[in-house]
């Protein structure tokens, strides 16, 4: 997949994913719930500025940004691929898949997403996100590496749950 390609999908796609995410947060701030005093811990380790601002969703299935049909054209037209997440941190708002819902793995995974979000605000976290899973992997994205990296030292000193 060339290059230009890829930078004239993302145009198209970031904008409307910060969109959708920031409609998505605002619906997790108004149906999810607090963390417990464990989990701020958790999230405060994570890197996160105001844990208390964090709200938690669980769902059958986390959604995505567009409709699968439109999914499968970037991914097909421009090689940008939107996978079925176990977990989505859309700044504040967090969902988890059901399923994973007792898993502090994933939790603290998101945590640090969260910081991101803070650190960079929604659209250049969004912008870099989706460049650097474009062009990079998304396992070889630098912002998934550091979620990775600060969420297996955080529960390196969590007590065996
Ligand atoms: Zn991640």
């Amino acid at each position: 997949m060339k290059r230009a390609s890829k930078l004239i999908g993302l145009a198209m796609l970031v904008p409307i994913v910060v969109l959708w995410a920031w409609w998505q947060e605002r619906r997790i701030l108004n149906r999810g719930w607090g963390l417990s005093e464990l989990e701020r811990g958790w999230a405060k380790a994570a890197g996160v500025a105001e844990p208390s601002n964090i709200r938690v969703m669980t769902v059958d299935t986390v959604p995505l940004p567009m409709p699968v049909s439109w999914a499968e054209f970037f991914h097909e037209r421009f090689g940008l691929g939107i996978g079925s997440p176990i977990g989505m941190s859309l700044r504040y708002g967090i969902y988890l898949a059901d399923e994973y819902m007792p898993n502090p793995r994933v939790l603290v995974h998101e945590f640090v997403h969260t910081a991101q979000y803070e650190r960079l605000g929604l659209f250049k976290f969004m912008w870099l996100y989706f460049c650097q899973c474009a062009f990079e992997g998304y396992n070889g994205a630098p912002l998934e590496c550091e979620a990775n990296e600060v969420a297996a030292r955080v529960l390196e000193r969590l007590p065996r749950v």
